[in-house]
């Protein structure tokens, strides 16, 4: 993301809600937005997932530039590349766990029979194998956002965008789910992960925190996978260079 704001007029007003933002997220990390109430986190997860536009500046997606798309390109852009996370899991109430997982499929080309494969592998990996006939409705929490994960993973996405994954769920469910997360991180996917709350974004390998719409930190907290942490003796040795 290059220079990006984005402005809603309320009557006669413009509110800035992004304020000349840049961003650049790489393969493989695992990144937390954090930011007061307000602060533009949602907004700027919309960019990010291409479910909304901004006002001006620029976007790259796995090197595919955005601003000129129709709204028919944009979806399929984000259909194909992007997996969602959301607090309230999205699950559609009258689908099943497992038509739920198969739905984004629908755009991948897939047949019939592979789409319900892939849809119960996903559901397996998740540990919801023995749920898929359950509604919505018959799951707990934490297991509609296992199935909602599932889900946002069928795809194969270059990107998991999670907004609040665990703001509706107890202490104890929230860190399993969070925990799965980082396990997925470590298999090698994408996170970007949006949270008002510290102690998840502590789990992340960067943590940029924003207010009123434009970044006032960033972090890393660990390195990059594959990429060793710099030590004591590295920093000394590119000294001595
Ligand atoms: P929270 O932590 O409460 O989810 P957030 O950081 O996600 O907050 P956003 O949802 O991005 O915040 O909203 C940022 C600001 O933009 C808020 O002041 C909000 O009222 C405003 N806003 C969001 N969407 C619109 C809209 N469609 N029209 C006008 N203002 C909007
Ligand atoms: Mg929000």
């Amino acid at each position: 993301l290059k220079h990006i704001t984005k402005v809603y007029e309320r009557g006669m007003e413009k509110l800035h809600i992004l304020n000349d933002l840049s961003l650049s997220v790489v393969q493989g990390d695992f990144v937390a937005i954090i930011g007061p109430s307000g602060s533009g986190k949602s907004t700027l997860m919309n960019m990010i997932g291409l479910l909304d536009i901004p006002t001006s500046g620029s976007y790259l997606l796995d090197g595919v530039a955005t601003e000129k798309m129709s709204d028919n390109q944009l979806a399929e852009l984000r259909n194909k590349k992007i997996g969602f996370i959301f607090q309230q899991f999205n699950l559609l109430p009258r689908l099943n766990a497992l038509e739920n997982v198969e739905l984004p499929l629908i755009y991948s080309g897939l047949g019939k029979k592979e789409r319900r494969e892939k849809a119960m592998s996903m559901l397996k990996l998740l540990g919801m194998g023995e749920r898929g006939h359950h509604k919505p409705s018959e799951l707990s929490g934490g297991q509609q956002q296992r199935v909602a994960i599932a889900r946002a993973l069928s795809v194969s996405p270059s990107l998991l965008l999670a907004d609040e994954p665990t703001g509706a769920l107890d202490t104890k469910t929230g860190n399993e789910v969070l925990e799965l997360i980082i396990q997925l991180n470590n298999q090698g996917n994408t996170i970007v992960l949006i949270t008002h709350d510290p102690h998840i974004a502590e789990n992340a390998r960067r943590v940029i925190s924003i207010r009123d719409g434009a970044i006032v930190k960033d972090e890393r907290l660990l390195p990059l996978p594959g990429e060793a942490a710099h030590t004591a003796d590295d920093a000394t040795a590119t000294a001595h260079l």
